[in-house]
């Protein structure tokens, strides 16, 4: 159930950057990507990228020891690296979230400006006295929070571990207060039978999936499989053959039989899939239609941020490096840090 008193935290279109796609010629693309490669070296730095990042990014990342992964797998790695120097290539809650776990590193992301709009549709004061309204809850947030939102969480949760934990705080007869997006919260609250109180934020990009659109694009191809991320509004999840995380959602694509998949997700994660699934083939689900709004279509506006070009500046231009380093509070960080261990922990624990 949503809370009563609340107003919708779905950011508006005009709230939504317009990120224009300059694509480079590749002798470009592969200059840049040998430059970040020396960058990284030199520097003794390691690139944590996320699925939805630019795929040149990603390669980098994997050629020079770093990782490409789920925003659980990124805090993991990050905080066992050896390295005293994380660039982080997603969005800030992702840049946050490895500073909080090693406040020791610097932690740099190519921009800022990389925001999410779930933590964006979660501002800390209006949470923290939605909270006060249910001292009774415990409170559960998404990874996609402000240090501020996950300090004043009990539990942090990624979409990997989200049924999981639900269903261990449920056993223990604990009602749960949920934020920040409606929908995953929905799927949760279903999936789990859970005592779910949720906030009403929501992904601008997993939000666009339409409905009937996927269903006629399912006409068109009978026999291909629906990968949805759980996201996505409730009669989308309805018609997949898997819903799960960017890692479960990769998983299904390699495991299930199907030769062609419709892939209701960002866009970015498609590199994953094509290297992993040559013979395969893989759709973006619909996204146009009545009331679309997203300007990105299947794409992060926040994610796109994270080009070559932008990765390049950040280990070349130390100036640019400062304003773009990540910085937590320490004593904030500190009460953030418990959470997110606890989910780590929990992880941990169940192998
Ligand atoms: S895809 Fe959605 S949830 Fe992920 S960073 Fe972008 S706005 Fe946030």
């Amino acid at each position: 159930m949503t809370g009563a008193s609340l107003p919708d935290y779905t950011l508006n279109p005009e709230d939504i950057p317009v990120v224009e796609a300059c694509p480079l010629p590749s002798v470009d693309r592969d200059r840049l990507k040998e430059n970040i490669a020396r960058g990284l070296k030199e520097l003794g730095a390691t690139l944590v990228a996320h699925y939805y990042v630019d795929g040149d990014v990603q390669d980098v990342a994997e050629a020079t020891g770093g990782c490409v992964s789920d925003s659980l797998e990124m805090a993991r790695f990050g905080r066992d690296s050896d390295s005293d120097m994380l660039i982080v290539s997603g969005v800030k809650f992702m840049g946050e979230t490895a500073k909080i776990l090693s406040p020791e590193k610097n932690v740099y992301m190519p921009t800022l400006e990389a925001e999410c709009s779930l933590d964006l549709g979660c501002p800390p004061d209006e949470f923290e006295a939605f909270m006060n309204e249910h001292p009774d809850r415990t409170v559960v947030v998404y990874a996609n929070t402000s240090a501020r939102v996950k300090a004043l969480s009990d539990w942090i949760v990624t979409s990997s571990c989200a049924l999981d934990i639900v269903n261990h705080l449920k056993a223990r007869g604990e009602k749960i207060l949920w934020a920040p997006d409606k929908h995953l919260g929905r799927y949760i609250e279903s999936e789990t039978g859970a005592d779910m109180l949720l906030w009403s934020g929501a992904c601008v990009v997993h939000e666009e999936f339409k409905t009937q659109a996927l269903l006629d694009m399912k006409k068109v191809y009978p026999h291909a499989g629906v990968l949805v991320h759980p996201e996505s509004p409730a009669a989308v999840i309805d018609i997949a053959d898997a819903v799960g995380s960017t890692s479960a959602i990769i998983r299904a694509a390699s495991e299930l039989d199907h030769d062609i998949f419709i892939v209701a997700t960002d866009r970015g994660i498609f590199h994953k899939l094509k290297q992993l699934n040559p013979d395969k083939r893989f759709i973006e689900a619909p996204t146009a239609g009545d009331g679309a709004t997203c300007r990105s279509c299947a794409h992060c506006p926040w994610m796109a941020m994270n080009e070559l070009e932008t990765l390049d500046k950040l280990l070349t231009d130390e100036a640019y490096r400062a304003s773009n380093e990540i910085h937590v509070d320490p004593a904030l960080g500190r009460r953030a840090k418990e959470p997110l261990d606890r989910m780590l922990d929990f992880q941990k624990n169940r192998g």
